[in-house]
């Protein structure tokens, strides 16, 4: 006979006692039955519950997951226990609570959805470190907020929640949500003047338990959308979390903390900005270097902190000056980022090449110009050019 399901009818049961009805191996673990318990399985878009079973002079057993099959609860647990041992099962109440917390908040927050914007919850997934909401159509962020400030009524007004089992003809003439076909009896859980739902998980007493609802993001889904939220102690770890990182951006920034959106845009304007001049100042010291090489001179090489647009505008000024081939290093991680130019007695593709054999470079481009990587030393780079460009000419 399958387990009575406590938590159908106590969402705030802690632990149980009860006896072991099977047990059997699943890859490294176990799967108990219970004849009665408060673990409430998989379902309705919340995990499974997780905490220990005590069995009578025994040692305790983690339960690490609960799912339900074939009309079974199972207990998934790291040790097998005797079919016949009597045990107490305790919840991992923190876990679960906040789970409740999250689950209750989410029935708001759908149910103000559906009424207001006429959309439906298409997809409920709770993480243990966020829960989403998929909607079958658009919102934008002030509806988001909206609700947000709606369901936090529903919180302060401590309604209750009840679960019940309504009778095939009164749910025929019920309104709720997820209205599908459900074998068996449909538990409706309703919050008055919210939210009406065929839902089969555990929820909290009164809305008043959620504490807080709070959303976090709002993107486009598969058509519709797809809400971040969290609710309860969740959600106050999260204002808490981000508090902190808004006062320190506030304090670096020396802005207002609900300026500090504004703050960063300035930054990021003075940041564009200062790459441009700097982009500026390379090009300008690419053609200051240039005028220092003599007309004419066969090969030139520099090793200079620049960026690749400088780097590429001192190659192509070099060249401008009769130069046959000019090459540009620049420091990078452990080794050099470089840049060669030729004139149109030179391939450098092979070149490219010769350099990755030699010094292990990476790189390439067109007959006129190379460019990649060289993890080595200064000193071997000078070398390499020297037999390359200098004693061969
Ligand atoms: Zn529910």
């Amino acid at each position: 006979m399958a387990a009575q399901r406590l938590y159908d009818t106590d969402g705030h049961l802690t632990s149980c006692t009860a006896r072991v009805t099977a047990c059997v191996p699943a890859g490294e673990s176990w799967r108990i039955a219970l004849d009665r318990t408060c673990f409430f399985p998989e379902g309705g878009g919340q995990y499974g519950d997780r905490g220990v079973l005590f069995p009578e002079g025994g040692e305790p057993v983690p339960v690490t997951d609960t799912r339900e099959e074939g009309g079974e609860v199972w207990h998934t647990a790291s040790a097998p226990l005797e079919p016949g041992t009597r045990v107490r099962g305790e919840l991992d109440w923190p876990l679960r609570f906040a789970r409740m917390q999250c689950h209750t908040g989410e029935h708001i927050a759908s149910g103000l959805f559906h009424r207001l914007y006429g959309l439906d919850n298409v997809g409920f997934h709770l993480g243990d470190d966020v829960v989403t909401i998929d909607l079958s159509g658009p919102v934008t962020w002030p509806d988001v907020q909206r609700v947000e400030r709606l369901a936090n009524e529903a919180v302060s007004q401590d309604l209750p929640v009840s679960c019940a089992y309504p009778s095939p003809e009164e749910l025929a003439r019920l309104d709720y949500r997820s209205k599908k076909s459900i074998d068996g009896p449909v538990r409706i859980v309703t919050i008055p003047g919210y939210d009406v739902c065929a839902c089969c998980a555990p929820h909290v007493s009164r809305t008043g338990e959620i504490g807080l609802i709070h959303f976090l993001s709002l993107q486009n889904w598969k058509g519709g959308v797809r809400l971040r939220m969290l609710c309860g102690s969740r959600a106050v770890e999260d204002v808490m979390a981000k508090q902190v990182s808004v006062s320190a951006i506030s304090s670096r920034l020396s802005a207002k903390q609900e300026g500090v959106s504004k703050a960063v845009e300035r930054l990021q304007a003075e940041l564009e900005e200062t790459k441009q001049r700097a982009a500026q100042l390379g090009r300008q010291a690419a053609e200051a270097l240039s005028e220092c090489i003599s007309p004419g001179k066969p090969e030139a090489l520099f090793f200079l902190e620049l960026d690749v647009k400088a780097q590429r505008a001192l190659v192509n000024a070099v060249l401008k000056r009769g130069t046959g081939v000019c090459g540009v290093f620049s420091p990078s991680g452990d080794g050099w980022t470089y840049i060669i130019g030729g004139d149109s007695s030179w391939d450098l593709r092979a070149v490219a090449k010769e350099l990755g054999t030699a010094l292990g470079g990476r790189g390439g481009g067109s007959a006129g110009m190379i460019q990649g990587s060289v993890p080595a030393s200064r000193t071997r780079i000078e070398a390499w050019w020297t037999l390359k460009f200098v004693n061969k000419r």
